[in-house]
């Protein structure tokens, strides 16, 4: 099994300014049979008076009230119309693939109905014999773009970041000519019911276990197209509108989900996803 504890050893120094930025877990919940925004700390969350846009930038927690997150109902904080997806974008990955690195990004989409949240169930469809984990960092469109510039800075339209498991039917996708039917059966898409703003996302370790396990292992700063270059090259590509996500690709690693395991993708700064896994019936 891939052995990325040793990668620990190779970060560099931590990010500058991390704790100059506001950064703050955003969510959307019911409680009370009325839907909120908030954001979450440990285990409590601070509703907000109003929306999320009103609140960005007040100064964090000033007497707000709070409520147990065991208490509430989360939401999918962002309603994506497209999830794109980056392949083969850390080399390592390419590489156990036996992929070549690509020259430019590779581009795929995944279908919105796969998303589900932390907690729900991977299903194995009956068309796949081998499902695969692809732990990766997502990024949240904040702000519509189209056809980016040098000038244009990438990260003005980021609303913010959470953790992706892009689940592949890797059978269906060899088998394909493309990777349509293997990136988008039901609950292939699942994501934290939460988004972190204002980190600085250019080396965070990004991990998969399973069962425990470590499978994937890589840092943010090993991606073959960063976070910056991959949203103004989308953005020429096709626009991007608020709540889109772009999926950054996974380190190496990826092996094959059985049904009774559960997956737990963590990113430094981010959090955790964690999904059972079960077969369809
Ligand atoms: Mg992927």
């Amino acid at each position: 099994m891939f052995s990325g504890e040793k990668n620990n050893l190779k970060r560099s120094a931590p990010n500058p300014g991390g704790s100059l930025r506001n950064e703050m877990k955003i969510c959307h919940f019911i409680f009370n049979k009325r839907k909120y925004w908030g954001k979450l700390e440990n285990d409590l969350i601070y509703i907000f008076s109003g929306s999320r846009e009103r609140f960005r930038g007040e100064e964090a927690g000033v007497n707000l009230p709070a409520v147990d997150r065991q208490a509430v109902k989360l939401l999918c904080p962002f309603s994506p119309t497209k999830i794109v997806c980056v392949g083969r974008n850390y080399a390592l990955h390419a590489v156990e693939l036996g992929n070549q690195i690509p020259e430019k990004p590779l581009l795929f989409l995944k279908a919105p109905s796969a998303l589900i949240l932390s907690g729900e169930p991977i299903v194995i469809p009956s068309q796949s014999d081998r499902v695969e984990h692809e732990g990766e960092l997502a990024i949240i469109i904040g702000k519509q773009c189209r056809k980016l510039t040098l000038d244009d800075d990438p990260f003005d339209y980021i609303l913010g970041y959470t953790c992706l498991n892009d689940v592949t039917a890797r059978d269906c996708q060899k088998e394909d000519i493309q990777f349509t039917r293997a990136k988008s059966f039901d609950t292939f898409c699942p994501v934290a019911p939460f988004y972190e703003t204002d980190a600085d996302v250019s080396n965070l370790l990004v991990q998969t276990r399973v069962n425990g396990e470590l499978r994937q292992s890589g840092f943010t700063s090993e991606m073959v197209f960063p976070v910056d270059f991959l949203v103004r090259y989308i953005s020429n590509q096709m626009t991007l509108k608020r709540g889109d996500l772009i999926a950054t690709g996974t380190p190496a690693g990826v092996s094959k989900l059985f049904p009774g395991d559960v997956c737990e993708v963590s990113i430094e700064r981010i959090g955790t996803l964690t999904n059972p896994v079960i077969c369809e019936n």
